[in-house]
């Protein structure tokens, strides 16, 4: 879709989902599997931008970016030139039969631009949650050690193993056990609901002492953090907690693992999340949701002798950094180097926590404002308490998806309403989208 076909500002012309949308709906609980959600059920048409155009006409802001991932924006320039130049040359071999260039290219761009000053190698893959299962293969193999440690309020998948790392039940664990043995989860350092004053190393001796007690530092492989928590409403660590967690790590051999699925990409305002924390330096990065403007990739990362240590053959997997996605990948880092996509985060979080630091002071439904770059939440509370408030979120949410804004719920309590737009969101559309938040928050 080409910008100039269509006005990408918000508009509704029919009933939330409208009659063509119902149709497909209903046709899609006779074929589709009811264990697979649907936050908002309109069927969406074509996208550019910031905004989502269904099938019966209407227009809606995206403030989620399908969860963290169209960070570029919808059908970007470079990402859909890129993908249809690269459709026509080539689509499949597998990398470990006959090698292509677009693989390597990736693994270059992501070597130079992840954290750490040492020699780096990377890996590819489908999905967030098998970059998390290969990191812990790669830890498990260079340790020769067994044991994970994982944060409470985490959220790593939907395999096997990576369930087994989640925090949350329901929906993502319930029911779907047994689960992969030796996964340990550790208090997390939570500033809203942890003890007043608590800092980020007393929050992170506090998590040590129960990897040493319960676990044994001798017996973990690696600690995985997600350095700001994605569907754990996004969490911000205190300062201080990842760098001394991260040197408890390297004192004891443990290979530390930052999870960057959701927060990486430019979506905080620097290439990676884990660059905000001085002297926090993981071993390894798993990367996917941001990369490739929609195209289905993923990423590890990190220190070439850790990378290194797995024979050949016991890395890879049939699709892991097709051509195509991969192309879509460097289209997308290639921008992210060139300049100004980190600028359009921060202004972002300029706009994101003005709006919304005043919509705090007026409702006090909202107990905090917190995040990164465009990576920006708000905790609902019953008012004067810490108590959660999903309610009050389910009548917010709504009240946004009825007027046009796509906006996503998160945390473990689900009182949490998560901003995650398109880079390329204007001022324009990002205050006007906040309106309706506003009069949503004014309704309840
Ligand atoms: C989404 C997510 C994953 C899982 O990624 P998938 O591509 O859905 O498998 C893993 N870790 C974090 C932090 C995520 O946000």
């Amino acid at each position: 879709m080409s910008e100039q076909t269509v006005a990408l500002e918000r508009k509704i012309v029919t009933a939330i989902p409208g009659p063509k949308s119902q149709e497909l709906h209903a046709k899609r609980l006779k074929e589709v599997s009811h264990g697979v959600g649907a936050a908002l059920p309109v069927y969406i048409d074509r996208a550019h931008g910031a905004t989502l155009i269904d099938v019966d006409g209407n227009q809606f802001t995206d403030l989620g970016s399908g969860i963290g991932v169209v960070t570029i924006g919808h059908t970007n320039d470079a990402v859909v030139a890129a993908v249809q130049e690269q459709v026509a040359k080539l689509t499949h071999t597998l990398f470990t039969v006959t090698p292509y260039t677009p693989y390597v290219d990736v693994c270059e761009l992501l070597n130079k631009y992840t954290p750490g000053n040492f020699e780096k190698r990377s890996a590819l893959f489908n999905s967030g949650a098998e970059a998390v299962e290969n990191a812990v293969k790669f830890a498990r193999k260079f340790t020769g050690r067994g044991e994970i440690a994982v944060f409470d309020h985490g959220y790593h998948g939907r395999t096997n193993l990576t369930m087994a790392m989640n925090f949350k039940a329901m929906p993502y664990n319930s029911g779907f056990g047994p689960f992969a043995p030796g996964v340990h989860h550790v208090p997390m350092s939570y500033p809203f609901r942890d003890p007043e004053g608590m800092t980020g190393e007393q929050a992170a001796a506090r998590a040590i002492t129960y990897m040493e007690k319960r676990v044994g530092a001798s017996n973990l492989a690696a600690i995985v953090i997600e350095p700001i928590q994605g569907e754990g409403g996004f969490i911000v660590p205190a300062p201080g907690f990842l760098r001394t967690l991260g040197i408890w790590a390297k004192a004891n051999g443990i290979v530390m693992v930052a999870d960057e699925v959701q927060a990486g990409i430019a979506r905080t305002g620097k290439w990676f999340a884990s660059h905000y924390e001085e002297g926090f330096e993981p071993d390894l990065f798993t990367i996917a949701k941001g990369i490739a403007g929609g195209m289905p990739i993923s990423a590890v990362t990190g220190r070439a002798e850790i990378m290194d240590s797995s024979h050949a053959g016991g890395i890879g997997g049939t699709y892991g950094g097709n051509p195509v996605a991969a192309a879509a990948a460097v289209a997308v880092l290639k921008q992210i180097e060139a300049g100004g996509v980190l600028e359009q985060a921060m202004r972002i979080e300029s706009v994101l926590t003005s709006r919304l630091g005043a919509m705090k002071a007026k409702f006090p439904v909202i107990g905090e404002v917190r995040g990164r770059g465009a990576m920006i939440a708000i905790e609902f509370v019953e008012p004067g308490t810490h108590n959660p408030n999903s309610g009050a979120v389910d009548a917010v949410v709504k009240h946004c998806h009825q007027n046009g804004v796509l906006v996503l719920n998160a945390g473990t309590y689900a009182n949490v309403i998560r901003f995650l737009p398109p880079l390329v969101i204007s001022d324009e559309q990002l205050h006007d989208a906040l309106d309706v938040l506003e009069a949503g928050l004014a309704n309840i």
